[in-house]
């Protein structure tokens, strides 16, 4: 940025309210004047907001008539790294830029006072006198493992006044103790000796290391259990060496303890946390931290990109391939594309690690603009599973039974021997749709295009867009006639019901995120099965991800077609990493292991490529066939999503810019739409969908920009611009 860094006269403010404005705002500058990036408080209409300080304001202006800075708060201003980062963020996703910083002020605490502060904790007594008020409160403190709250915050999470809060500390109940307000962080060690490492994984280590210190991204692409984590340990050990900070980003599910015990095996001491479980105080001290270079390392989910880090030098996203990096609400980002965008706006290395990267990833990876480096097979004796379909146009199976006779037998084989199989079907709840047998009225939303999910661990239907539930009805909303009502397919609560029926004797576990009331209870029943105490284990996308059973060896997918249905181009490449991730979990420790695929179209190429087909010859035809079609990563792509309470003035207005396209057609972009959005209502309000295909090298947002300029919109209409679409 050319401006001085010190404003006297003018200086322009981003604002960070909740509704969406444009651009920065003009403000006389305090009394002494103020730093670029200052954080600040200013007044907006008769309200005090938050801002940040952008830059010197237009010029020109008559200082006097301006309204001033209120304040300034005593905090390091935001560095120009981060605000150009923001500010490129904000452009190439097409958002106001007020939007992107909120992402980056998550957790300022900008007032608070220095010095100690008080924390409530577990103390070892039960209170004299239970209450539902305390026994929330002591819930709260359970669930987060003996972390300390603040009073107004433990509170909140309760949802009690703080008065319970003080009773249960006289009770013995809660301790009250004085700490200092921001903790230091331990010291990690990056000069302790790491694990010993395999040829390939020194060869891999050797390459990032000599990367270290400048920016460029590598692919890191191994199956899982090469030992891709330990090499880019290595790379976080350069980087600390370096006296720089890193930041690894795992998808939040995947944030394990046992991957932080790793960090802290290898380094000493635990790095900062920053997910949507850690707590405010937390985040405030993390963020402090952060902008102090008082911590040396962050494991976090996506948001932790927008950390204020003082000198950044390494960004790891591990399983960079997966869906939840991309925000689907909001500012609609790429966090793996974010990265690299910071990164090269600070001179860090980046490491995405995936055994099945994305499509985009391999394709700059064989174009050069990504370095890429293989770790070829499993670390130590552990083998790759052996991949097999069963044919179920061939298999004798009753109705409202999913599980057919030879992976019956095998399950059996692997329990004998004291072994455990898992049963992958990517569906919540019991059965995916209730229809009445009377009319065959199928029971839907109020409020979006979808099916209502029967859940009889919740004993309600469900929603899977908005999460609204309602009861199992008895009497059909549509002919009222009684006791029709019948599930039509599987979920993994139905697939556990017909597990206990064929293995009585086995013991069973179901691992589905809303069978379990906090992300530690779910994260203590994977230790309880990584040890041993479950002998069929059945799962939907969460056992997917990254856990490590020892003893698992045989791995069933119920459905392996259910992906390749619809017409979502990026279906094969979908299907394809999650059914090896699956298969993956099988066979990690001596024994070999086995993956069975149920599929009614064996023969289907993308089945054929996961049985162990040539991968790379796969990707090969993904990308062929992606490039015919002018279609990411080989043409540019945006989403324009157009939401509102009614159907008719979306297509209208729909129409009306598909008909208006000359800004479009200038960079030879192509409009498609509108139409029906892949979800075409969510919480009551329809959405339509168009889709902007351009060249690779097109300006594509200059023109997207050009072409909704003027675009006035009836207030209760929201247009949301999607760069870079995951469906299409
Ligand atoms: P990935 O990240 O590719 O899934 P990991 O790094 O998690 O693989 O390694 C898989 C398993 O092998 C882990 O239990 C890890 O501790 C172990 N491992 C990996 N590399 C080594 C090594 N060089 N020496 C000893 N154990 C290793
Ligand atoms: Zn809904």
């Amino acid at each position: 940025m050319s401006e001085p860094g010190w404003f006297e006269e003018g200086a322009r403010v981003a604002v960070l309210t909740a509704e969406p404005i444009g651009r920065p705002l003009d403000y006389r500058a305090p009394e002494g004047g103020c730093y670029n990036g200052a954080f600040v408080e200013v007044p907006l209409g008769p309200r005090k907001v938050l801002g940040v300080v952008w830059g010197a304001g237009e010029g020109g202006f008559d200082a006097a008539k301006l309204r001033a800075v209120n304040r300034v708060f005593d905090v390091p201003p935001m560095r120009d790294e981060l605000r150009i980062f923001l500010e490129r963020m904000a452009e190439y996703t097409m958002t106001p830029l007020p939007q992107v910083l909120r992402l980056a002020t998550r957790a300022p605490g900008l007032g608070d006072p220095p010095g100690m502060r008080k924390i409530y904790r577990l103390g070892d007594r039960e209170p004299s006198r239970m209450t539902d008020a305390r026994a929330r409160v002591l819930e709260v403190l359970e669930e987060h493992g003996g972390a300390g709250f603040y009073l107004s915050e433990l509170a909140h999470l309760a949802g009690v006044t703080t008065q319970v809060v003080k009773g249960l500390v006289k009770t013995g109940a809660l301790i009250e103790a004085e700490v200092p307000r921001d903790q230091p962080f331990p010291r990690l060690d990056p000069a302790r000796p790491g694990k010993a490492l395999s040829e390939a994984q020194a060869a891999a280590a050797e390459a990032l290391r000599a990367g270290s210190g400048a920016y460029s991204t590598t692919l890191l692409k191994g199956v899982t259990g090469s030992g891709k984590t330990e090499v880019y340990l290595e790379a976080v050990a350069e980087c600390l060496r370096k006296g720089r900070q890193a930041l690894v980003l795992l998808p939040e599910i995947a944030l394990s303890s046992e991957f932080l015990s790793r960090v802290e095996a290898r380094f000493g001491a635990r790095p900062g946390e920053w997910h949507s479980g850690v707590t405010q105080s937390e985040r405030r001290r993390l963020w402090k931290a952060c902008g102090a270079g008082e911590v040396q390392l962050v494991v976090g989910a996506r948001s932790a990109l927008f950390l204020p880090f003082r000198d950044l030098g390494l960004i790891v996203v591990d399983e960079e391939h997966d869906s939840s990096y991309k925000q689907e609400e909001g500012v609609l980002y790429n966090a793996r594309d974010m990265a690299v965008l910071r990164a090269s706006g600070c001179s860090a290395q980046v490491v995405l690690a995936s055994a099945t990267p994305s499509l985009e990833t391999w394709a700059n990876a064989e174009a050069g603009k990504y370095q890429r480096l293989d770790l070829g097979a499993r670390f130590g004796t552990a083998e790759l599973p052996e991949m097999g379909t069963i044919d179920m146009r061939d298999e004798a199976i009753e109705s409202a039974h999913w599980i057919g006779p030879t992976l019956v037998k095998e399950v059996l084989a692997r329990v004998a021997e004291g072994q455990q199989a898992m049963l992958f079907l990517n569906r919540r709840g019991y059965a995916p749709v209730t229809i009445c047998r009377a009319c065959g009225h199928q029971i839907g939303c109020d409020h979006c295009d979808a099916r209502m999910v029967e859940h009889r661990f919740l004993k309600r239907l469900v929603c899977h867009q908005c999460g609204e539930t309602k009861p199992i009805p008895v009497k059909c909303p549509s002919c009222e006639v009684e006791g029709k009502l019948a599930p039509v397919g599987p979920g993994v609560e139905r697939l556990a019901e017909e597990v206990a029926e064929r293995f009585p004797d086995a013991r069973l576990a179901v691992l589905s995120s809303d069978l379990f009331g906090s992300a530690r209870a779910l994260k203590e029943k994977i230790a309880e099965i990584a040890q041993g105490e479950a002998d069929i284990i059945i799962g939907t996308q969460i056992v997917a991800k990254g856990h490590n059973f020892p003893r698992l060896t045989l791995v069933g997918v119920i459905d392996a077609d259910l992906g390749l249905q619809g017409s979502d181009l990026r279906a094969a490449e979908k299907t394809f990493q999650l059914m090896r991730q699956v298969a993956g979990r099988a066979g990690r420790a001596e024994e070999k292991g086995a993956a069975l695929l149920q599929t009614y179209q064996p023969e289907h190429p993308v089945i054929r490529a996961i049985l162990g087909g040539d991968e790379e010859a796969f990707w090969a035809q993904e990308a062929a066939a992606r490039q015919a079609q002018g279609v990411p990563p080989y043409g540019r792509m945006a989403g324009i999503i157009l939401s509102g309470p009614d159907l008719q003035p979306l297509f209208e207005i729909g129409n009306h810019l598909a008909r208006n396209d000359a800004a479009l057609r200038r960079i030879g972009a192509q409009v498609f739409g509108p139409a029906p959005a892949p979800i075409a209502r969510v919480r009551g309000r329809h959405r339509v969908r168009m889709l902007v295909k351009a060249e690779k090298s097109a300006p594509l947002q200059g023109a997207l920009k050009a072409w909704l300029k003027g675009l006035k919109l009836p207030t209760n209409v929201r247009l949301a611009v999607d760069i870079d679409p995951q469906s299409f």
